[in-house]
């Protein structure tokens, strides 16, 4: 017994949790008395829970360990050998996860009974399984496993009733096999690629792809090259404004697209004040169903494109909202809500807020509750729903937002189905047709219940009837040009992903992410770069199968395989390495080529990322931002500066991360930068200091604050 814990008697349970705020709850939720003791050692939080034993629950931080190279050189490739370490020994910044690790060791030294209760899924069984492994001395083996997909009490107390004897080691191999087939591609390509460019340089600058980065990328750039080529062509079009009833509507010509504008012109002159007539009137009733319950996938899209959150940034505020427990487990591709998570009792505790106090009596008041299932599953956790618990701490706006959401989905889950009537009316003008069309609810069903975050767009008309007569009040004829496909955005881009079953919902995001970080695409609608389209050319060129989308996912089914235990790791790297090898060879050969191609690009995205816009003060020069020699603080300046032409300068932020807009400012036309600070919600910055946008915003902000 080591003096160092000597407030525990040897001889105890120790559970190992992802994340601090997890072993809090699950220490609290298993002491007889529901308060654990908090503990601290070397800065490391743990929490010791007392029953008919010990129980102490010590958190990790995320992953803890990392595929690496055998060997630490940097700079060559191929490299096909490798073992997992702790992070502090691969990269710079993991300093804390030394200590960190040293402490759990240590308390492993006393305990007799292991349990892993991280997240149950993937990531979650690598982490515990590595923690167990390598700090706590091969108790991977002996350790049991809790499952839960909410941190409430109930279920956390049944967790433990009713643990795994043992690992799950299917989804442990599958993690394995995940971040080791990935750190193959990611090292090897990424290598290759940074390699080529700084030795026909001299520079460095990292270059990166990887198993699904580069499919990712290639989604992009064929729809950039369409966007590119695309030739729009004229085309006409023709509606009509009528009168029925002493109210206006519009009414659209048969025939959408209209090639010649004589042929249009022929429409409008044979339609121009004439009447028209009532020929058919349709009316259908549409049943719409329920909406599914959301996966993480699904929450992200509606996440976007309801309340404008990055895929990544819902993540990040549902995994606080999880660990809350006021929400289930996140990380889920199911679809489904087993009746085991008891909807009776959780939409009895949402009654308790008032908000949902009259929907969830209604849904309460029914014999029966069934939810509207989707198709996909996932075996380890169900859809994500709310707990009906609490919360114990203010909520920011991001998460209240966000729980709303999940509670609000929850409900119209359990909704009738939505009866819509729709009207579509032929109206003949001398002799063409045009057709009006109505929208109506007539049986609301769970759109009550998602009402902020369904738009149902109604179209009243009145009584028409067969042979009726209408004035017509004008025929218009629009000139229009066909549009290309619209650019990729966070959303939509990752329904792609979905789609083509590349990545996991655990790896999406941040694979996104990783192509701004690298230069590849920027803006929101997502604009590939120079740099970003000569990387893929090059892996185009000379690996096609690193980024072709069947390939991956080809790969990605292997993978799904070690899950189900009808594949085997080894085989899985094998197949990667056969695979890899000649890519690498021939990528090697061409080394100079590929230098001289992407080193160039690297150079314009080095310039384009400086370069802010035209100066307004000269109109010749370029603003650029540049660091001061004296103070090293940084600063937007003239090109023309340097030919003493110019002296127009402006201050910067000298924190985060400052890049060009490429649009300029909408209240004064002046060049504007995208300004973004870790944590924070990226800002635009007019250069301007007379900008009437900012008085704007001052005065806003002083009415606020008055108030
Ligand atoms: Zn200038
Ligand atoms: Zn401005």
């Amino acid at each position: 017994m080591s003096l160092w814990f000597g407030q525990i008697a040897m001889g105890y349970t120790l559970i190992i949790t992802e994340k601090p705020d997890a072993a809090l709850r699950i220490a609290s939720a298993l002491d007889v008395q529901g308060k654990a003791r908090r503990m601290r050692a070397n800065g490391v939080p743990y929490y010791v829970a007392k029953r008919e034993r010990e129980i102490v629950v010590v958190p990790a931080i995320g992953h803890f360990y990392a595929v690496a190279e055998e060997r630490g050189a940097r700079n060559h490739y191929p490299v096909f050998t490798f073992k997992w370490l702790p992070r502090y020994m691969v990269e710079k910044n993991a300093k804390q996860v030394r200590v960190w690790l040293e402490t759990i060791s240590k308390l492993s030294d006393d305990a007799d009974t292991f349990i892993d209760a991280c997240d149950y899924d993937i990531e979650g069984s690598i982490i515990g399984y590595c923690i167990l492994k390598y700090a706590c001395g091969n108790k991977e083996a002996v350790s049991k496993r809790m499952k839960y997909s909410t941190l409430t009490v109930e279920e956390l107390e049944k967790s433990y009733a009713e643990m795994l004897p043992h690992l799950d080691f299917a989804l442990v191999e599958a993690g394995r096999t995940r971040h080791e087939v990935d750190w193959l591609y990611g090292i090897n390509l990424s290598r290759a690629l940074t390699i080529a460019a700084r030795d026909c340089s001299g520079k460095y600058s990292t270059l990166s792809t990887g198993r699904v980065q580069g499919p990712t990328l290639r989604f992009l750039v064929s729809r950039e090259r369409v966007i590119r080529f695309f030739v729009p062509i004229p085309y006409w079009s023709i509606k009509a404004e009528v009168e029925i009833a002493g109210s206006i509507f519009e009414v659209e010509y048969e025939k959408k697209i209209i090639k010649t504008k004589m042929e249009a012109n022929a429409v409008v002159d044979a339609c121009k004040e004439k009447k028209g007539v009532v020929k058919k009137v349709e009316v259908k009733q549409i049943r719409q169903m329920p909406p599914a319950p959301f996966d993480l996938g699904t929450l992200q899209g509606e996440a976007y494109g309801l309340l404008g959150y990055t895929p990544m940034r819902t993540s990040i505020i549902a995994q606080r909202l999880y660990l809350d427990a006021l929400i289930s487990y996140p990380r889920t591709s199911s679809q489904k809500l087993p009746s085991a998570i008891n909807y009776r009792a959780i939409l009895t505790n949402l009654s308790k807020t008032q908000e949902y106090k009259e929907l969830c009596g209604e849904l309460l008041a029914r014999t029966e509750l069934k939810p509207n299932e989707g198709k996909k599953e996932d075996p380890a956790h169900p859809a994500i729903y709310p707990t009906g618990n609490s919360p114990e701490r203010p909520l920011d706006d991001s998460e209240r937002n966000l729980l709303d959401l999940v509670i609000r989905r929850f409900m119209a889950v359990f909704g009738e189905p939505a009866v819509m009537q729709s009207i579509k009316a032929c109206i003949s003008i001398n002799g063409y047709s045009f057709f009006l069309r109505g929208r109506q609810t007539l049986k609301e069903g769970w759109l009550r219940f998602y009402k902020p975050y369904v738009r149902s767009e109604e179209v009243l008309l009145p009584e028409i009837e067969e042979e009726q007569t209408i004035n017509v009040r004008k025929v218009i004829l629009e000139d229009k040009f066909t549009k290309p496909p619209p650019r990729y955005n966070l959303g939509s881009l990752l329904k792609r992903m979905e789609e083509a079953e590349i990545g996991t919902k655990a790896t999406r995001s941040s694979i996104i992410q990783k192509l701004y970080d690298r230069r590849y695409v920027r803006e929101e609608r997502m604009v590939v770069t120079d740099l970003g389209f000569e990387v893929l050319e090059v892996l185009e060129k000379h690996c096609p199968q690193v980024v072709s989308i069947k390939f991956t996912r080809e790969l990605e089914e292997k993978m799904d395989r070690v899950q189900l235990k009808s594949e085997k790791r080894e085989a899985v790297l094998l197949d990667a390495v056969e695979m890899l090898k000649p890519v690498l060879e021939e990528l090697k050969s061409k080394e100079k080529m590929i230098g001289e191609q992407l080193s160039d690009a690297v150079r314009k995205a080095q310039l384009e990322e400086r370069t802010i816009g035209v100066c307004p003060v000269c109109n010749t020069g370029k603003l650029v931002v540049l660091y001061s020699r004296k103070t090293g603080k940084r600063f937007v300046g003239c090109t023309n500066y340097f030919k003493k032409q110019c002296n127009a300068s402006f201050p910067l932020p000298q924190r985060g991360t400052v890049r060009p807009l490429h649009r300029s400012c909408r209240g004064c036309g002046w060049p504007s930068v995208l300004v973004r600070i870790r944590g924070g919600r990226p800002w635009t910055l007019c250069l301007n200091p007379k900008c009437p946008l900012k008085a704007e915003r001052r005065k806003r902000i002083e009415v606020q604050s008055v108030r």
